[in-house]
Formats: C-alpha cells, sequence, structure tokens
C-alpha cells in the first residue's frame, strides 16, 4: 500500500486529494498545525475523516519536520498548505511570503538531506503570471506576480524546479488555475457569490458586496483538478503543468449565471464597493492545458454554466444540511 503525506489536507483540495487517494488504495497521512483546533469541516464534508491520519506538526520548524518524515517515509508528499488567499495576502504580506516560501523549502531540504526517495507536488499557481502579455498562458509563460501571494508561489514553484535540476529530486510542479467547490472558505469571491444566491433564494434580504466585476478568470471545478496532482506524481519524469479550462469569463458572468440558476437577477441584489478593489489585480488570464490533456492524459469537459449549476446545487444541498442539523 503507497503511503501519501498531504500538507493542509484540512482544505479545499486536501479533501477532495484525500478522497481521490483513498478510492485508489492509498494510505493517506495529513499534516495540521494543531490537531485539537483544525478545522476537520471539510475532511468530514467529504466523508474521510475516519480513513485518514492526521499528525500535528510545524512546516515552519525543520528539525521537527525532518523528524516526522523521517519516521513516515511517504512515497508521495503533497504541500497544499498555504495562505491561499490572494486578498489576504495583501493584509498579511510578510506571513504569506514566509510561510509559503519556507514551508516549501522546508519540505524539500528535508527530503533531499534525508535521501527521501518521496515524489513532491508543489501546488504552484495561475497567479504567478499575473500581468499577462500573451494569452493563453502555457507552462512557458513569463512570471509577473502582481500580489505577495502571487510572488510567494513564484518563489516555491522555482525552489521546487530547483531541487529538481539542482539535486535531481522527483519534483512536479501543478500549476493549477482557479478550481471551485462547495468546500472553498466563505472569504472567496465565488463561495461569497453563490452562497449569498442560495441564501436570497431561500428568504434572506442580505445584499452581496463585490469588488472589481469585470476580472476575467478561468474557473474549474476543484474535484476534477485534484486528480492532475496525482498524476504528476505517476509520470517517467517529473515536470510542470498547467491545469485549466483555456475559457475566461468575467465575474459579472459569475454572478449573474448563479443568481439565473435559482431565477434571480443578480444586479438587485448586489452593491458594488470600490473599497474592496485590490492594490493591484489580474484583469483577464486563461491557460491551455494541452500537455496536461496530452501527457496525463487528463480529461475536463465541464462548460462553465455546467460548473455554476454544480456550485449552485452543492451550496443549496450544504445550506439544507446545516438547517436540518
Ligand atoms: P485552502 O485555503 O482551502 O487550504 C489551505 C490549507 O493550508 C489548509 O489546510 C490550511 O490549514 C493550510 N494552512 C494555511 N496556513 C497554514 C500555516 N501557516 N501552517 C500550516 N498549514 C496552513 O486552499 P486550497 O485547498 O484551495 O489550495 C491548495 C493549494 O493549492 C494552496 O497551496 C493554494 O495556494 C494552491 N492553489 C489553489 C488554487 C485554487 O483555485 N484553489 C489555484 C492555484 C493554487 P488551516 O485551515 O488549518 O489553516
Amino acid at each position: 500500500m503507497k503511503k501519501a503525506l498531504i500538507t493542509g489536507i484540512t482544505g479545499q483540495d486536501g479533501a477532495y486529494l484525500s478522497r481521490f487517494l483513498l478510492d485508489k488504495g492509498y494510505q493517506v497521512h495529513g499534516l495540521v498545525t494543531d490537531y485539537d483546533r483544525s478545522q476537520l469541516a471539510n475532511l468530514k464534508q467529504v466523508g474521510v475523516l475516519d480513513s485518514v491520519s492526521l499528525v500535528s506538526g510545524d512546516l515552519m520548524d525543520l528539525a521537527q519536520l525532518k523528524g516526522l518524515l523521517e519516521e513516515l517515509r511517504p512515497d508521495e508528499m503533497y504541500h497544499l498548505a498555504a495562505q491561499s488567499s490572494v486578498a489576504q495576502s495583501f493584509q498579511t504580506p510578510v506571513d504569506t511570503v514566509t510561510f509559503n516560501i519556507q514551508s516549501t523549502q522546508h519540505l524539500l531540504e528535508s527530503i533531499r538531506t534525508l535521501a527521501l526517495p518521496a515524489r513532491f507536488y508543489q501546488a504552484s499557481s495561475s497567479e504567478m503570471y499575473g500581468r499577462v502579455k500573451t494569452l493563453p498562458v502555457v507552462e512557458e509563460s513569463v512570471f509577473h506576480p502582481v500580489s505577495p501571494y502571487a510572488i510567494s508561489k513564484a518563489a516555491g514553484h522555482w525552489l521546487a524546479v530547483n531541487y529538481r535540476e539542482a539535486y535531481g529530486l522527483f519534483c512536479c510542479c501543478g500549476i493549477l488555475f482557479n478550481h471551485e467547490s462547495v468546500l472553498r472558505p466563505p472569504n472567496y469571491v465565488t463561495k461569497k457569490i453563490v452562497s449569498a444566491a442560495v441564501r436570497i433564494s431561500r428568504g434572506s434580504r442580505e445584499k452581496l458586496t463585490l469588488g472589481n466585476v469585470e476580472i476575467r478568470r478561468d474557473w474549474g471545478y476543484a474535484p476534477e483538478y485534484v486528480k492532475t496532482m496525482w498524476l504528476m506524481l505517476q509520470q517517467d519524469e517529473p515536470d510542470e503543468y498547467v491545469i485549466a479550462t483555456s475559457e475566461a469569463h468575467s465575474l459579472r458572468s459569475f454572478a449573474a449565471a448563479a443568481f439565473s440558476c435559482l431565477e434571480l437577477d443578480w444586479e438587485e441584489h448586489t452593491i458594488i464597493d470600490r473599497t474592496l478593489l485590490r492594490p493591484s489585480d489580474i484583469d483577464l488570464i486563461y491557460g491551455n492545458p494541452a500537455k496536461a490533456r496530452n501527457r496525463l492524459g487528463w480529461e475536463y469537459d465541464m462548460t462553465f454554466d455546467q460548473l455554476v449549476r454544480r456550485l449552485v446545487e452543492e451550496e443549496m444541498a450544504h445550506q439544507e444540511e446545516i438547517q436540518s442539523g
């Protein structure tokens, strides 16, 4: 039985990846900061809480981390833990950059110095490309990050590439574009829109507050995207892959589609608040996943409208579940 270690197991992707790896017959271990205080709701929601083994550990403590990894000796390591919110990274730039970079280097340094045979997955991000000059984005496109989060992800990405090139570690980078699900934290804009729309359809008189609705993004469905993390680590050679749908849609279209699934007009329930604009932002970005399709055999065929409908349906079921206790 193969052993996988997931950092950030309690997040959206960690929960779905746990489900996927357990279904493949893996023994799944998750590193959490503090077991007693961890948010376990996502693991419960995907039905894996009793099947994964959680261990407390601090990714900022290299000595402790090495001790844990020496004992566990995982076959595959998925490094998903990060301060993952772009908006939050403008509020806490030092903490975001420090944690996201140092956690990555500590894991890589542990694998190197302990000479572990583990294969390593780095959660890179489309945000690294930032102010793009050519579209669609491909693996070789130039990085021009425009947030502390994006800078931290670019540095983590190059660390993984460098440990591969300099020390021969099996490091893969998944350059994932935005991927959504009901498990997104409430402060993420797609979750904010969908959950408000569902509450309004159930009688809430609240107003949804949004910033720049003209930004255009390439949105996909999280459970389908996490499969690529595993696929990357099964290849003969480690590499980088863009994971995207190749279509961009505006936040305005996203809000309109979500409310329209519930027969509501989004503009009647939304306030535009310019204080929510980010200090610097990406206007338009979308990626070309041809390499992932050709080499990993990854197939993704959910349309934008299907994605939004799926998110609305999942959110309705989620809110009903909460209400019925
Ligand atoms: P989430 O925000 O849902 O999860 C982040 C995870 O990181 C949580 O388990 C969280 O644990 C953990 N974490 C955060 N800060 C710390 C810390 N200081 N110490 C230890 N653990 C910490 O992110 P996603 O699941 O959506 O994303 C997974 C990875 O993929 C992230 O690295 C993200 O940056 C990257 N990514 C995500 C994309 C997306 O669209 N979802 C797109 C591209 C990249 P806790 O809750 O206990 O703090």
